[in-house]
């Protein structure tokens, strides 16, 4: 863990293993922490928050700046650790691990633009201003799937607003963080502004520690109605990122190749483990069979494999029992009708045997009722449903408990202007690839969740309002 710069073991003196999700092997050992640790981190990020709150904003901006360049100096070191423990492949880890150098940059950007207001009363005399001020400290607690991108969104804006972290990774994929911390240390970071904690018992534990002003989750929907239960005593303050089933909706005049392209990153990117990720695609009846023809063919060159390969595109899942759950999910649709088109089972030889893997899965002829469309599919794995127009579309689209990200391909502004006007979720893609833009609020709608990261809402959100009035006197 690292607490106020140093690196430290747990108060238990517990420890666990970290293992490799594409052969088994143990990675390394890591402090299984707890809440007198969660307490010592919260301390630390309290002290070191009463100075760096105070630090000139343009200070603050210029710290962070050549933090975050010293991270970026170091993608060739973190990446091999993010693959080493998460699984994903090198190229997705590089791409990730310098989404959060950036992300540390592009809020370092806004720590001297913190502007409030000037109000009119009605008493001449007197008048208004609206202040925006930090919050203290704040609470990230991040999955595994992203475990660098998902700490970023969360962290960069609350440091750049003045506010200090307390960061908790998953229990499986904590190296990488720990890596990236400790490379914004090196390069100038102030002690305890970051403090990492590690272990099952940390999440509850910072959730209930007064000094922990405010908590944002990234998780699954069942974690986040706990955090939100837990966090109602002392009415913290929470943002929920959480579960998706993103709708894709092809319409005939779309342009197929690119809609090709953009749904088979949409949907295997990452193995599928994506909050944001095409997990439901409605194409109009007159494409479907080209359509299928061409995400197929893109499919087949996923050659799942050890993300330190360079041959891989896909890596393993995360998991053992990720992979279950998925392939349960697989079956579910099968007993209901649903018949494989690609995929749906694991590949064989060698280089397979240890390791999570699983083939990119296609399906067609899915019932609504199928466990694929009613939940979230955290994994390669893809329905493809047929539609006959716009109206039908957008209904079944919008049948769902989630309600993060959402697209349509369509030739017609008609078309695309009102998918956007109605399909429930935070994001809507016409015509472009589902990516989270840092310039973006990103945020879900539902049981997805509520609050906003990316952009400058987000921003925002690390600081809290508070009114003024000055008298005559
Ligand atoms: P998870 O909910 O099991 O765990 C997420 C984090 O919460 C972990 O650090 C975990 O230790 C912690 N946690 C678990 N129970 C807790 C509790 N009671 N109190 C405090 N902390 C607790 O999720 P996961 O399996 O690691 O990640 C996959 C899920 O995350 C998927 O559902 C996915 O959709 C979601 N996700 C959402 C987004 C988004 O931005 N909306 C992004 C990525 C992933």
């Amino acid at each position: 863990m690292i607490i106020e710069s140093e690196r430290t073991g747990a108060a238990s003196g517990q420890t666990y293993e970290v293992r490799n999700p594409s052969t088994g092997e143990v990675v390394d050992q890591v402090p299984s922490g707890g809440p007198e640790d969660v307490d010592r981190a919260a301390q630390a990020a309290e002290r070191a928050q009463k100075k760096w709150g105070k630090i000139a904003p343009a200070e603050r901006a210029r710290i962070l700046h050549r933090a975050a360049e010293h991270m970026l100096g170091k993608l060739e070191e973190i990446a091999p650790i993010l693959t080493a423990e998460q699984g994903k492949t090198i190229l997705e880890s590089r791409i990730e691990a310098q989404r959060f150098g950036e992300n540390i940059a592009w809020f370092a950007d806004l720590a001297d633009k913190i502007h409030g207001q000037y109000v009119t009363l009605p008493d001449a005399r007197t008048y208004g201003l609206v202040l925006r001020r930090p919050i203290g400290v704040t609470g990230a607690i991040v999955p595994w799937n992203f475990p660098l991108t998902l700490a970023a969104n969360k962290v960069a804006p609350a440091i750049a607003a003045g506010n200090c972290a307390v960061l908790k990774p998953s229990e499986t994929t904590p190296l990488s963080t720990l890596a990236c911390v400790e490379a914004l240390i090196e390069g100038g970071l102030p002690e305890g502004v970051v403090n990492v904690v590690l272990g099952h018992g940390s999440g509850p534990a910072m959730i209930e520690h007064p000094l922990i002003r405010k908590i944002a989750l990234t998780g699954s929907t069942p974690t986040g109605r706990k955090v939100m239960a837990a966090a109602a005593p002392q009415l913290k303050k929470v943002v929920l990122e959480l579960g998706g089933s993103d709708p894709c909706i092809v319409l005939e005049d779309a342009d197929l190749d690119e809609a090709a392209k953009a749904i088979s990153v949409g949907r295997f990117f990452n193995c599928g483990q994506a909050c944001l990720a095409i997990k439901r695609l409605y194409v109009q009846e007159g494409v479907f069979d080209e359509l299928l023809e061409k995400i197929i063919a893109r499919a087949r060159k996923l050659k799942p494999g050890d993300g330190m390969d360079k041959s891989s595109r896909i890596g393993p899942m995360h998991s053992e029992q990720q992979r279950a759950e998925v392939e349960a999910q697989v079956q579910d649709a099968l007993a209901r009708g649903a018949r494989v088109v690609f995929g749906g089972d694991r590949p064989q030889g060698e280089g397979y045997a240890n390791g999570w893997f699983i083939n990119p899965t296609i399906l067609v002829d899915v019932s609504d009722e199928s466990r694929m469309v009613t939940e979230e599919v955290f994994g390669p794995a893809l329905p493809v449903m047929r539609i006959k127009d716009l109206d039908q579309a957008l209904e079944r689209a919008n049948n769902s408990p989630f309600g993060l990200g959402s697209s349509i391909w369509t030739g017609s502004m008609a078309a695309a202007h009102r998918a956007v006007q109605e399909l429930d979720a935070g994001y809507t893609w016409v015509n472009a690839l589902q990516i989270a833009h840092d310039e973006l609020p990103f945020g879900g709608t539902k049981q997805s969740g509520f609050g906003k990261e990316h952009g400058l809402e987000a921003f925002h959100e690390y600081t809290e309002q508070k009114a003024v009035v000055y008298g005559s006197l």
